[in-house]
């Protein structure tokens, strides 16, 4: 029988999953492995590697064995993956040196403040895109270099190899033949010169990484070697890899500058496609590569909220007022309005456009009247309010006007709340049936590789989808915006 799936591995942050599609790119299946992070230190987080790998094997392993699938009956894989997650290995006994460090592990947030102080934020913002940050790779590198015993000796005798965790899953799948990364992963790395798209030998200076120890860089789209037969019974090639939010763009199809995708899970994680063109945010986006398919690169701002679904876990578990977080749409409903009442979810600070590390939560206008359903709902408003502030800022720094938002994550599966977001947008609020668009956008790059399809193709694609159109006057949406924005002002204005 001739090859007729496409294989995504998604390794996430919680679980490594893989999901089976065929080439009329319907999905036919998934699997997932949960898995146990690691917290070392306050701040610190970390995974085992061979957690990672074996999970992902396993999560395949399983998902061939119930659809009863053979790996020769499988085209193609592409690989998505958790961002700026730092793994270093030696080359010659592949076992990794450290833990790897999670993009959230913040133990380099001292080292990056002393950066930002010896002036070197603007070039760094220039070259990589990116804002001076625990969050990037490059100090995590740093860190596993300067406190492993030896390792930067070692590093510079050129016995080891760093990757994200992409590149570390791609190594021990082709055993050791393929050290390389894709451009949307690499821009995430802070090393990596996103006009130029090479590694960026200054930057490698400062941080006192050799580079012989980087990954080749290649397309999103390309060949990547094969697995080896010994996994899962056939050799299979890799046709793509994509960072997971760039893949989620890509899942929903947002092909065209101004496209822009929102993905509501613990935080929110919203991408514009910004086409060939780089562009620079003076509201503190992010500048980053989306993909590169052929000798076409695409480019994408992104904005990120630290507490989106979270509020609503807050509420849960933190206030009892809810027993589930899908609880939150029936309960919001029973009101009209929240009476006046504002929450402002700055838990841990305000990212993008207000970027204040001190401000801190504010729940507001309680009058005697204030009942749980309004400040449920009010939680609910919250999220919509802080998609608006960074959508707002994207379309000030692009210049790219927006009508329909794409979205995807657990949260955007509350009706209420993504009427609401239509409604304050005024814009219209897409939701695809089909919600995995971080395993459908890199099944779908694997399958541009492979020649299954073109991406003029997928511009074409018809999809079942749930469409949310602004049904709110303007002046209502006016006056709810401005009480929006005088709570957050008090968020700063409380801690100063
Ligand atoms: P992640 O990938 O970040 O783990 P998910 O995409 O699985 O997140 O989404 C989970 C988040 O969405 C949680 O914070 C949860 O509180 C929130 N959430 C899930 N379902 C709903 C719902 N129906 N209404 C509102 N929030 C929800």
């Amino acid at each position: 029988m001739s090859k007729q799936y496409i294989l995504s591995f998604d390794q996430g942050t919680t679980s490594s999953r893989s999901v089976l599609y065929d080439l009329s790119r319907q999905q036919i299946g998934m699997e997932s492995v949960a898995l146990t992070p690691i917290y070392p230190n306050p701040g610190w987080v970390e995974h085992d590697p061979y957690e990672l790998l074996n999970s992902q094997i396993d999560s395949a392993r399983l998902l061939l064995a119930k659809f009863n699938i053979a790996a020769r009956d499988i085209l193609s894989i592409g690989i998505t993956n958790q961002r700026e997650t730092t793994i270093v290995w030696d080359k010659l006994t592949g076992k990794p040196i450290y833990n790897a460090i999670v993009w959230q592990d913040t133990r380099t947030s001292e080292f990056c403040q002393n950066l930002i102080k010896d002036g070197l934020a603007d070039v760094l913002l220039e070259k990589t895109g990116l804002m001076v940050d625990s969050y990037f790779s490059a100090t995590k590198i740093h860190w596993i270099l300067q406190h492993v015993p030896d390792a930067l000796q070692k590093a510079k005798d050129g016995e080891l190899l760093f990757g994200t965790v992409d590149s570390w899953l791609l190594w021990n799948l082709t055993n050791g033949e393929v050290h390389a990364t894709d451009v949307s992963n690499a821009s995430r790395t802070m090393l990596f010169n996103i006009s130029s798209l090479a590694w960026d030998e200054g930057l490698l200076n400062l941080f006192e990484i050799p580079a012989t120890m980087l990954p080749v860089v290649k397309g999103t789209a390309d060949n990547y070697g094969f697995v080896k037969a010994k996994l899962f019974g056939s050799e299979i090639p890799v046709n793509a890899i994509v960072g997971d939010q760039q893949a989620a763009l890509f899942g929903q199809l947002c092909f065209k500058p101004g496209e822009v995708k929102n993905t509501y899970g613990t935080g929110c994680f919203m991408l514009m496609n910004t086409g060939n063109k780089l562009v620079r945010s003076n509201a503190g986006l992010i500048s980053t590569i989306a993909w590169k398919i052929g000798d076409t690169v695409c480019y994408a701002l992104e904005g990120s909220i630290f507490i989106g679904g979270a509020v609503i876990q807050w509420l849960r578990d933190e206030l009892e007022m809810l027993q589930t977080a899908a609880e939150s749409e029936k309960l919001a409903k029973t009101v009209n309005d929240t009476n006046g009442v504002y929450l402002v979810p700055a838990f841990s600070g305000l990212g993008a456009p207000y970027w204040n590390m001190d401000a801190r939560g504010v729940l507001c206008g309680l009058t005697r009247g204030a009942k749980r359903a309004h400040i449920v709902r009010a939680a609910l408003e919250s999220i919509a309010y802080q998609t608006k502030d960074v959508l707002n800022a994207m379309i000030k720094d692009s210049g790219l006007l927006l009508n329909t938002l794409k979205v995807d994550g657990g949260a955007a599966e509350n009706d209420f709340l993504m009427q609401f977001q239509a409604n304050v947008l005024h814009a219209s609020v897409i939701r695809p049936t089909q919600i995995e668009s971080t395993a459908r956008g890199a099944m779908l790059l694997a399958g541009v590789q492979a020649q299954s399809w073109s991406v003029d193709e997928l511009k074409d694609m018809k999809e079942d989808l749930h469409m949310f159109r602004s049904d709110m006057d303007d002046a209502k949406r006016r006056q709810l915006y401005a009480g929006w924005k005088e709570a957050v002002e008090m968020t700063i204005r409380n801690n100063k």
